[in-house]
């Protein structure tokens, strides 16, 4: 058994979307001066590796906390995706996708993660690949961009309209994309919102 980080770290180097207030991670108390050691943080719930729930995009959609555990964690088909900048239906020909799994594509854009362009020259899944997704009925799905789509959103419509979680910024794709049977786990703080910063990591 391997664990497989996919999580970017949170620290005060995190680049954050351009229309997000940015990310603040400030010590309050330190051993040091006062005893004990705290730290404050202010950031969008959508920061570095973070979970998409219906609500971001849905009136009245549903919430991170309206989902149960067993929603964070499946079987795990990941897609060779790399270099490329539309994904389509094509590259999910002739691989198996059951109901429930969670189908993360891996393109390599994470590599841009610290530089400028990240968050405005990145893939987009195709329409027909979301509507092929959601017939299979996928649970999650997730990318190693920051979105799965440009303004005006139409695959976050189409996916969070179907309860279809979405994971956003992963990394170390790169690991998993010759495994087989993979577990994923990708757990968001338990918190009251539309989206939630989440440990993602693989067993294989
Ligand atoms: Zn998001």
């Amino acid at each position: 058994m391997k664990l497989i980080d996919l999580t970017w770290t949170i620290d005060s180097k995190m680049p954050t979307h351009p229309l997000d207030i940015p990310l603040s991670l400030q010590p309050t108390v330190t051993v040091e001066k006062d005893g004990v050691s705290n730290h404050n943080i202010s950031c969008s719930m959508h920061i570095g590796t973070h979970i998409d729930a219906p609500g971001h995009f849905i009136l009245h959609g549903k919430s991170i906390i309206d989902f149960p555990l067993s929603a964070f964690i499946g079987n795990a088909v990941v897609i060779n995706a790399t270099n490329k900048s539309s994904i389509g239906v094509s590259l999910l020909e002739n691989i198996i996708i059951e109901k429930n799994d969670i189908v993360l594509f891996y393109t390599g854009f994470d590599k841009n993660f610290y530089t400028p362009n990240y968050f405005t020259g990145h893939p987009v899944i195709t329409p027909e690949c979301a509507r092929y997704l959601i017939d299979k009925q996928v649970k999650m799905v997730g990318i190693d961009f920051p979105s799965v789509d440009q303004a005006p959103y139409a695959i976050h419509t189409l996916l969070l309209g179907n309860d279809i979680l979405i994971i956003e910024n992963l990394t170390n794709l790169d690991q998993l994309v010759t495994q087989k049977n993979i577990t994923l786990y990708a757990i968001p703080l338990k918190i009251d919102a539309h989206g939630a910063p989440a440990r993602v990591f693989a067993m294989i």
